[in-house]
């Protein structure tokens, strides 16, 4: 349920509508908008609080929301949310594009993809020192060390960066290190993970199951909310379909129905959703026009030795730099700004 206030209403009167709220042993979220405030009840509420609150001077309405996740859900906070960390906003008028390697390789090969992901004016290094394979006999990352590289790389560059935690107990060693926190597809449904998750503020790019649905996705999204830890951004990267063509089928519909469903930055991913490297471009600019607030793009100097098999869907260097350009071009006409050439980021 959710009570919208009337306009102007003072910040006293909404203390007082909280506390009559959660006087009945429920949650009361406030989300503040331009000119109205969303009150979103939590919990197993009396029937007779809708009415209560129906009669109490300043609520204009109260809504009953059947969605079962609610945090995550535009009703209960209309205006989107734009994640700023430190400098770079995520959800807002600029396009964020995060570029680099599948894995961390070693301190050379990070170092000189963050050159050429700055170069380009990318404001995210992506690569994984925890790497969840199909197999258990393939590569599985370099690990801790490799969040070492990685973290030097996006300082010296002048990035910030996202890595993938795939464990409960790596949670704060992959925070300490990275600057996003990515839960990949098959982990969408690791509770345990996501719940460890909302008990830090790190921001969190939360990856669709690649068979999930939007209510599932957006109820995964919920326990990180839930926990406490507002910065999460949702990242379409494929789904299974019958189609054995393409890795996975790029759901671009998902964007604007997430957008619709939820206030949270939504990142497309053409690279897993893909797999093929001469798809990647014009699926990315396909993303931006379908209202996506960022990338996740591989890219890699020698895609054919990469340690993972993502090499195949890597961009080379000079494609990701070209893709850059023709995003700045793209950017405007899809309500977005982009700019290859920036000042530099003090990370
Ligand atoms: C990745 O980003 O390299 C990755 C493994 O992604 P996903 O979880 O989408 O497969
Ligand atoms: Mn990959």
């Amino acid at each position: 349920m959710i009570a919208v206030t009337s306009n102007q209403v003072s910040d006293e009167r909404i203390a007082e509508i909280v506390r009559h709220i959660e006087k009945q042993g429920v949650q009361a979220h406030v989300s503040k908008g331009t000119d109205r405030t969303v009150i979103g009840i939590i919990g197993k509420a009396d029937p007779k609080l809708a009415e209560q609150l129906r009669q109490m001077s300043g609520i204009e309405n109260v809504i009953k929301i059947s969605k079962s996740y609610k945090l995550a859900s535009r009703d209960f906070h209309p205006d989107n949310t734009v994640i700023n960390i430190k400098g770079v906003e995520i959800g807002g008028s600029e396009l964020v594009i995060m570029g680099g390697p599948c894995a961390v390789e070693s301190p050379e090969q990070i170092d000189e993809i963050a050159r050429l992901v700055k170069a380009a004016g990318g404001q995210v290094l992506r690569g994984g020192a925890f790497k969840p394979r199909t197999g258990p006999y393939s590569f599985q990352g370099v690990g801790v060390e490799g969040l070492e590289m990685m973290a030097e790389a996006g300082k010296k560059h002048g990035l910030l960066t996202i890595t993938e935690v795939m464990t409960p107990e790596y949670v704060d060693v992959c925070a300490e290190h990275a600057d996003i926190l990515q839960v990949g597809t098959r982990n969408m449904q690791n509770f345990d993970l996501l719940r460890k998750l909302g008990t830090i503020q790190t921001p969190v790019l939360l990856k669709r199951g690649f068979s999930s649905t939007y209510d599932e996705f957006l109820n995964a999204a919920e326990y990180i909310l839930a926990g406490g830890n507002p910065n999460v951004m949702l990242c379409e990267r494929g789904i299974r379909t019958f189609e054995t063509y393409t890795r996975n089928t790029l759901d671009l519909t998902a964007i604007p129905v997430l957008h619709q469903l939820s206030h949270l930055p939504v990142i497309s991913d053409p690279s897993h959703g893909t797999g093929r490297r001469e798809l990647v471009e014009t699926m990315c600019k396909a993303s931006v026009a379908a209202g996506a607030d960022g990338l996740i793009v591989e890219m890699h100097t020698d895609p054919d030795n990469s340690m993972t098999g993502d090499g195949v869907q890597s961009l080379f260097p000079d494609q990701f730099a070209k893709l850059l350009q023709d995003l700045e071009k793209l950017a405007p006409l899809c309500g977005k700004t982009f700019e290859t050439k920036k000042e530099p980021l003090h990370v």
